[in-house]
């Protein structure tokens, strides 16, 4: 096993969208930093398995830190995926009441979102709900024009690489195993690519962050995960509805409601559900829920059909209320009052993508508060992302092709990834491989046809890339191995002669 020893001031655990924005926001300092990622790349958490909504906070408890930091991430994100080349839409979102009876509930939240601050509020009548959703079943609806929606993953991989550019490191593959102090001062990181030290620990582990705050001795933490499924629908989907369209959520169920999100891509996702589960690593599509989604979702729409379904995921919410309790607590965001200079993001659930800046404004301040913290006068805030080929003009594309011919080849179908996008993801500076890492950076493999035709392309590709062996190629990082029996055709005449020459001897042809 390799061992590193590295030193560090300060060690995120996990490099989620809340670590990743911390390990940014730390880079605007002279210090050095490292995030610790247990997967092959960032954003495997349940940053890459949520709605990309950007809240507007009118669901969140007045006075609570998911409400402060909601309403303040909405009003940063538009900067933030600006200076980071990640899209970004404003597409508005309708809570829509289906019945008498829940329009004094659009009331309620609005009043809560007005006390939040929560810009451009307003309930609309049928009439008006018709003109912007005219296939949508529905009597009224609250109207909050400042919703927007964005790339979850993208937004991830850009803090991260961000981050990267500006003097963090990222240690991918390493998971923490255990925690312990060197002396007063140090902490001592056990993984499994050996040890690291550092004056602060970041605890920002997701799901898993009552488990690291236990392995500091920290035990008043526990986190219940907390399921929810989604569909994705075919983009021919797309035009059947235009903003965000929720159902008025109901008390103490800790979710929003089954709702429908186009996503930035043109897809529209059915969910999510909302079920307490046992494993912190199950990640099932489950039919009586799959059921349920569809059933919910075509009471709104009736225009949608089965048909229209591509595929199912799920995301699981780290939730600190227990199913018997139900609800939403609110985010965790404090040094130990035991261990000291040990600062843990306990239950970010939704909407801490959304909240990711602040919150990590927040985890500045309080070590700021402590060390005083020197400027880094290099800190560039802007990344550029990989070019879309297909977003581009004719004049562009022919003068792209001529500059560079991979741009001329089209690898994934569905969504028109270029051969050159393909080798811009592999070639990322997280230096992250996988298949899966491919899909996030460019949407290859997230078509229709969900890799039918372009996955094997793509194997080649990162094969002559990386002058891989094919059995070394994964479909997301550690063991998941695709081609465990793959045969060079070096291999496969070898074996071929060998049988034949087996036939002749026992006199039998091949
Ligand atoms: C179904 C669903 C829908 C949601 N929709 C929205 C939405 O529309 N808008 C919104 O604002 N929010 C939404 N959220 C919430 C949002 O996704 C989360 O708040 C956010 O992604 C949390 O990010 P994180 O970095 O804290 O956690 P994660 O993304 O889970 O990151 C934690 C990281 O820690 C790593 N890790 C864990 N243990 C270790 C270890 N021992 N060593 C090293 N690394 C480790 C994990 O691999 C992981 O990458 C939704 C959540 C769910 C589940």
């Amino acid at each position: 096993m390799k061992t590193i020893n590295h030193d560090f001031h300060i060690i995120i655990i996990g490099g989620g969208v809340v670590g990743c924005a911390i390990a940014r926001e730390l880079s605007k300092y002279k210090i050095k930093i490292a995030v610790l990622e247990k997967e092959d790349d960032v954003g495997w958490g349940t940053s890459c398995r949520n709605s990309g909504v950007v809240h507007a906070g009118f669901n969140n408890r007045p006075g609570t830190l998911m409400a402060k930091f909601c309403v303040e991430g909405n009003k940063s994100f538009e900067d933030l995926c600006h200076q980071l080349g990640v899209p970004y839409k404003k597409i508005g979102k309708l809570v829509v009441a289906q019945k008498k009876e829940e329009l004094k509930d659009l009331q309620k939240l609005k009043q809560q979102g007005d006390a939040n601050r929560v810009d451009n509020l307003q309930i609309i009548g049928l009439n008006e709900l018709k003109r912007l959703e005219p296939n949508l079943v529905g009597i009224a609806a609250l109207y909050s024009p400042e919703t927007a929606i964005t790339s979850p993953y993208l937004l991830t991989i850009a803090l991260a690489e961000n981050a990267l550019n500006n003097g963090a490191s990222f240690f991918l593959n390493t998971e923490v195993k255990d925690i312990s102090r060197l002396d007063n001062s140090y902490f001592k990181i056990s993984t499994n690519r050996g040890e690291f030290t550092s004056s602060y620990v970041i605890n920002s582990a997701g799901l898993y962050a009552d488990r690291i705050a236990r392995m500091a001795g920290i035990k008043k933490f526990s986190l219940y995960p907390c399921r929810g499924e989604y569909h994705i629908l075919d983009k021919k989907a797309s035009w059947m509805i235009n903003h965000l369209v929720y159902p008025v959520p109901q008390d103490g169920t800790g979710g929003l409601g089954v709702h429908l999100t186009p996503t930035i891509d043109g897809n529209i996702l059915i969910g999510p559900s909302n079920e307490y589960i046992n494993r912190r690593n199950d990640f099932s599509s489950t039919f009586p829920i799959m059921k349920m989604l569809s059933a919910e979702a075509y009471s709104f729409l009736p225009l949608i059909s089965s048909g229209d379904i591509i595929r199912s995921y799920s995301g699981l919410r780290a939730k600190q209320v227990p199913s018997s309790v139900g609800g939403f607590w609110d985010f965790v965001i404090e040094e130990s009052d035991t261990v000291n200079n040990f600062i843990n993001l306990i239950g970010i659930e939704s909407p801490g993508l959304t909240a990711a800046q602040p919150i990590a404004q927040r985890v500045v301040n309080i070590i700021n508060k402590k060390e005083r913290l020197n400027s880094n006068f290099s800190f560039n805030p802007f990344r550029k992302g990989i070019l879309k080929f297909e977003e581009q003009d004719e004049e562009t594309k022919k003068a792209l092709i001529k500059q560079d011919s991979n741009y001329g080849e089209i690898v994934c179908r569905c969504e028109k990834i270029t051969k050159k996008e393909i080798l811009e993801a592999a070639n990322n500076p997280l230096g992250a491989k996988s298949l899966i890492s491919i899909k996030y950076r460019t949407r290859a493999m997230m078509g229709r046809c969900q890799g039918g035709y372009c996955q094997t392309r793509i194997m080649e590709i990162l094969r002559e890339y990386f002058e891989l062996d094919p059995k070394e190629i994964t479909l997301k990082g550690n063991d998941s191995y695709l081609l465990n029996g793959y045969r060079s055709n070096k291999e496969n005449n070898q074996s071929c002669q060998k049988k034949k020459l087996l036939s002749l001897e026992e006199g039998l042809l091949v």
